[in-house]
């Protein structure tokens, strides 16, 4: 039997049938559930006058992916928002990641952690029955995903063989001391007392004396009480004031952010796409809209509301506690679950992962700033999450050289701190 590991928080999902999963994502499939969907034997006349599947080229690659219609949904989903397979077929028959979304399984060992994509409204609002109903079927589901994607398996049956992520450069550490520094990065996430920017500014300086430190000579409970140790001393050596003096981004700090975050707006599939329906030339006025940051928002996403740079500039005082608890537990859960690096993030090393994860941190909190212009605030928070988290580890471009490029200059430029900092209050 799969081992599933515990949730870093407390989290609630289930289906509300919105579609908006089978609206906004192409289905890639192994070629097991793609014969299993022709054997089924769909004829056009069922599915609107397509074909059910088509293959998606890219540059070095295709894949077989389910087809879409003209307004972005997939063939598949009837005009009452019921999956045809599932009606016909039954459950089971469905291909994996539409029974898997929008759980992550990520193997860490001889266990699975368990991750989410915030994407789905009903994950992001955590509704639904509480994780520990769902454990038998995410054991099946691990069990499914070690044979869709030829995970290797030692002699009992379990992931053990999947290599940890590497921390940094090319070194590698066992998976109990990787969870070990995950779990201790967690701590000071759940220090209620202080206000959640500040938390992810203590996260940031746990994380920069965590780099430093010789762990591979120390046991994994010696890497736990490293971090109790540590955490300890954040109340008193990283102060909000600190935060508050620390000095803005600079320009290049600036525009390598709003980069990042032109790339994490950006939707170009489904009901919400945004600039990308008016074509190559409005996506490359927006990219350049981006570089400069002044005048109008491009709407790269249909949330976005009409708005101006300068709106996602302006500080954010105190988090309604609402909110605070939404990103709170989207970060324990990202950080917790080792979502943010390896083989279910583009194979990105543990503190690369993390600065990635922080600079995401600060999109999200500027995407927050311009949504709560014209909405609820929590409405705000939790639609900044899921414009964003569609793209956290979805989307390659993330894991690419010249973005990887781009999150060591602001690394080594102390850019990831300022960055925060100033877009976290
Ligand atoms: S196959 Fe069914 S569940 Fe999967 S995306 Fe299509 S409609 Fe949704």
């Amino acid at each position: 039997m799969q081992t599933i590991l515990p949730l870093p928080t407390l989290q609630s999902w289930d289906c509300h049938t919105c579609g908006t999963c089978c609206k906004e994502y192409l289905v890639t499939l192994s070629l097991g559930e793609a014969n299993r969907i022709l054997e089924q034997g769909w004829t056009k006349e069922e599915l609107g006058g397509l074909d059910p599947l088509r293959v998606k080229k890219g540059l070095f690659s295709k894949k077989t992916v389910l087809n879409h219609d003209a307004e972005g949904s997939c063939v598949f989903l009837d005009k009452g928002g019921r999956c045809r397979i599932h009606a016909k077929h039954g459950y089971e028959s469905k291909p994996l990641p539409c029974k898997l979304f929008p759980f992550i399984l990520i193997p860490t060992g001889g266990g699975w952690s368990v991750g989410m994509r915030y994407a789905c409204p009903s994950a992001s609002a955590s509704l639904g029955r509480p994780m520990p109903e769902h454990l038998v079927d995410l054991r099946k589901f691990a069990e499914e995903l070690l044979v869709r994607d030829a995970i290797p398996i030692n002699a009992t049956g379990t992931c053990a063989e999947v290599k940890p992520p590497q921390v940094e450069g090319n070194s590698f550490l066992e998976w109990e001391k990787v969870l070990a520094m995950a779990k201790g990065l967690t701590i000071p996430l759940l220090d209620r007392k202080v206000p959640f920017s500040l938390r992810m500014f203590r996260l940031f300086h746990l994380a920069s004396d965590l780099r430093k430190a010789k762990l591979s000579n120390l046991e994994a409970t010696k890497i736990e009480e490293l971090c109790t140790i540590l955490a300890k001393h954040l109340p008193a050596t990283v102060t909000a004031s600190q935060r508050d003096q620390t000095t803005k981004p600079n320009w290049v700090g600036r525009v390598l952010f709003r980069q990042l975050a032109a790339i994490c707006l950006r939707k170009d599939h489904g009901p919400n796409r945004g600039v990308a329906e008016q074509g190559r030339l409005a996506l490359f006025g927006a990219a350049w809209a981006f570089v400069k940051g002044r005048g109008p928002l491009p709407k790269m996403h249909k949330w976005l509301p009409d708005a101006d740079f300068r709106l996602g500039e302006e500080p954010v005082e105190n988090l309604p506690l609402e909110v605070e608890r939404i990103f709170e537990r989207y970060y324990l859960m990202k950080v917790g679950s080792l979502q943010f690096c390896g083989p279910t993030f583009f194979n990105m090393p543990f503190w690369e992962g993390i600065d990635l994860t922080l600079l995401i941190y600060s999109v999200q909190m500027w995407t927050y700033r311009i949504l709560k212009s014209n909405l609820g605030e929590t409405e705000a928070a939790q639609k900044a999450l899921s414009i964003i988290d569609d793209h956290y580890g979805f989307n390659r471009v993330l894991g690419t050289f010249r973005q990887r490029l781009a999150y060591r200059i602001l690394g080594a430029t102390n850019q990831i701190e300022r960055l925060v900092a100033w877009y976290g209050k």
